[in-house]
């Protein structure tokens, strides 16, 4: 008889310990779970904004920040987007040309928009002819280009012969005016990932252009943003 109780106290204990050892094995698991997703938000959190606290969304393909469309070495878009340069671009630089022009200045678009096809193209060109180390400082690569989100033009002659020009002089401290920023500023190069380009503008709206304007010492997008432009290889 006591020998059956000690053997059922014997099996009851197991019983109990058993249970007790996996209930806490299972719920060591959830917390652990809880964890990961927790992380996991997080992580997600971070990738949505940038390093100044600018929230970066990606819509089809293309990535705005603080709902402005980006494209630099960091940032490209999809290989079909853009298909002209976009009404309120052209709009806001009729108003600037007209302005030069009761200066008697002349200013014109001599590249606007250039579709990811023509990009390569491009591209392609100057790395037959520098290599691609040296093309990267000048050129965009496809998907990559200003040129194809249909807000950037260059201006006159496409070299920095047009910086001391009277129309270029004109340009850098009036463009943010009318919504235009020098996209790649003189000293930015680390910045933007590309060498000063007085020629080149980008529209970002009035706003944001004076902004970066900053009373003549232009800062660049990347800067502003707290962004990169970089390729990834
Ligand atoms: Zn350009």
């Amino acid at each position: 008889m006591i020998k059956k109780i000690i053997i059922l106290i014997i099996i009851f204990v197991g019983v109990i310990l058993g249970t007790y050892l996996y209930l806490d094995k299972s719920t060591s698991k959830k917390e652990a779970a809880k964890k990961t997703s927790q992380k996991t938000t997080e992580v997600v959190n971070e990738a949505n904004k940038t390093s100044k606290g600018y929230t970066i969304q990606v819509k089809d393909g293309v990535t705005y920040i603080d709902d402005v469309l980006i494209v630099n070495k960091t940032y490209s878009l999809p290989e079909d987007y853009g298909n002209g340069l976009e009404k309120e671009v052209l709009d806001a630089f009729n108003l600037m040309k007209a302005d030069a022009a009761a200066l008697n200045l002349n200013i014109y678009i001599s590249s606007g928009f250039r579709a990811f096809k023509a990009q390569e193209n491009v591209y392609n060109k100057y790395v037959a002819r520098d290599g691609k180390e040296a093309a990267d400082t000048y050129s965009a690569r496809p998907g990559f280009s200003e040129h194809q989100s249909g807000l950037s033009f260059d201006l006159n002659t496409i070299n920095s012969s047009f910086t001391n020009t009277a129309e270029g002089k004109w340009v850098d401290s009036h463009c943010y005016l009318y919504g235009f920023i020098i996209r790649f500023p003189e000293g930015k190069e680390k910045e933007t990932g590309y060498k000063y380009e007085s020629w080149h503008l980008r529209y970002v709206g009035k706003d944001l252009a004076k902004k970066l304007y900053n009373e003549g010492d232009w800062q660049s997008l990347e800067n502003y943003f707290g962004i990169e432009s970089k390729y990834l290889d």
